[in-house]
């Protein structure tokens, strides 16, 4: 069962946040770059706001609690933050934008526009590219959409989590359904087709009848996106300790897979194409800006705690840098208004880490990864000499949970929901097949991992 949503995916993958497409084929076709250097010049940017006004039972994101008004600082630090790591990279172009926290519907539009509008400034953002923003469905969130279209924003992407007023005051939020089904409908009539809504399964208490229930609800209203995410439990959480204590359980494993897979028959049913392990789209309205993290592309994230991923200016090739920005905001701000940037931690990537992120995060797609794809990152080493001759991937190809064949790998149907329990396999086979090359290249001079400063001007 996959347990992992994309942002905890991405974490275990030191990531902190989270193309035009066809349907074809029961997949999205991928638009691939033709090149290296086509993956240089653009880039996707992640904007962490991270604020909220009270803390949900089950969040271990990076977010704070303040009353304390900090616009005008945080506006100029962001954008500042944001020149700074543009300028540091070799990007000539923004394909998406995602505001993504904490609550980034508790900013004012204003901060919207003025990053956006420093992001036109130095490089070029298409008229058509995805500008999406995190919605908190309270009338406070609702009464701004209007605003931040003004500012900019042309996707929503909607925190509904649950249609249950009950949940929702388990879970900690700080709305009630009738507000959700509103700050929907409000979405959809200012931007129809780009509004997505989260929603979460494995909840206290949920049935798979119940499950079933909210769920057909969501599809009357919903527009043409839906994520679907499985409550985790995060230690340190208010959560956690209530399960810890006895008050509340979540319900068995086995109950989760059903909802899962329930969801995923549910949606099909309406019309909705499965395009990654807990998206799915409806004529297309797939996330741009996640599926450039799951096609392994250049993102710079910006804000306390954002992660990016970028070829510094200069340096060329595929092999990106990862940066982690420092995580608490007045830190941050601190560090941001010294030295233009609140870099905490830099790291070069090796070939093999970048491979291993190419691949984690292509098999969430259900397009999976294809040859030439791959190639753009291991021009030496084919999917078919990695994994075309291991025991234990010709295992999952007979059991029909993966396939490997002229367009490239991917997962079936099945073995979508199984990924985690092969990825383990799928990643020995990939370290056995590379590092003796990267030794050999080694010896010979070639590229090694570099740890950067994290304290210096860059
Ligand atoms: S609104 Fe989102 S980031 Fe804020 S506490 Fe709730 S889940 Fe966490």
């Amino acid at each position: 069962m996959i347990r992992h949503t994309f942002r905890q995916v991405a974490r275990a993958l030191s990531h902190g946040q989270r193309c035009l497409s066809d349907t074809s084929g029961g997949g999205v076709i991928q638009s691939e770059p033709s090149c290296s250097a086509d993956l240089i010049k653009q880039a996707s940017l992640y904007v962490h706001w991270p604020y909220c006004l009270r803390r949900c039972s089950y969040c271990n994101f990076n977010k704070y609690i303040t009353r304390e008004n900090k616009d005008d600082i945080m506006t100029q630090c962001l954008q500042r933050e944001t020149e700074t790591l543009l300028r540091l990279s070799d990007v000539t172009c923004i394909s998406s934008v995602f505001f993504g926290g904490g609550t980034p519907s508790l900013a004012h539009p204003s901060i919207i526009a003025a990053v956006l509008d420093t992001v036109s400034k130095q490089v070029h953002i298409p008229q058509t590219a995805e500008i999406t923003l995190e919605v908190n469905p309270t009338p406070e969130g609702m009464s701004k959409l209007e605003d931040f279209c003004h500012a900019g924003v042309n996707r929503f992407s909607i925190g509904v989590q649950s249609l249950q007023n009950e949940d929702l005051k388990i879970l900690g939020r700080d709305h009630n359904w009738q507000q959700a089904l509103q700050t929907i409908k409000q979405a959809i009539s200012l931007c129809p087709g780009r509004v997505s809504v989260d929603v979460m399964f494995g909840r206290p208490k949920q049935t798979v009848e119940s499950w079933e229930n909210e769920l057909s609800e969501l599809l009357k209203v919903c527009d043409h996106h839906v994520s679907l995410y499985q409550l985790t439990l995060e230690r340190g959480t208010q959560l956690f300790k209530q399960v810890q204590q006895g008050e509340l359980s979540l319900p068995a494993d086995d109950v989760t897979s059903e909802m899962y897979q329930c969801a995923r028959r549910m949606l099909q049913q309406n019309g909705f194409l499965q395009y990654e392990v807990s998206n799915f789209a409806r004529h297309n309205a797939v996330s741009h800006h996640n599926l450039s993290y799951w096609r392994g592309r250049q993102y710079i994230g910006v804000g306390p705690g954002a992660h990016g991923r970028f070829v510094l200016q200069g340096e060329g090739g595929v092999t990106r840098e990862a940066r982690t920005q420092t995580l608490e905001p007045d830190v941050w701000m601190c560090e941001v208004q010294q030295r233009g940037h609140g870099t905490r931690r830099r790291i070069q990537l090796g070939h093999l880490e970048l491979l291993e992120e190419v691949l984690v995060m292509g098999m969430r797609m259900t397009e999976g990864i294809h040859h030439k794809h791959w190639e753009l990152f291991s021009p030496d080493l084919g999917l078919m000499e990695i994994f075309g001759t291991s025991t234990e991937v010709q295992e999952f190809l007979q059991s029909g949970k993966l396939i490997l064949d002229e367009r490239g790998l991917r997962c079936t149907f099945d073995g979508l929901a199984l990924l985690d329990s092969m990825l383990p396999a799928l990643l020995v086979e990939l370290e056995g097949q590379i590092s003796p090359r990267l030794k050999r290249d080694h010896h010979a001079g070639g590229e090694t991992k570099r740890r950067l400063p994290s304290q210096d001007d860059t």
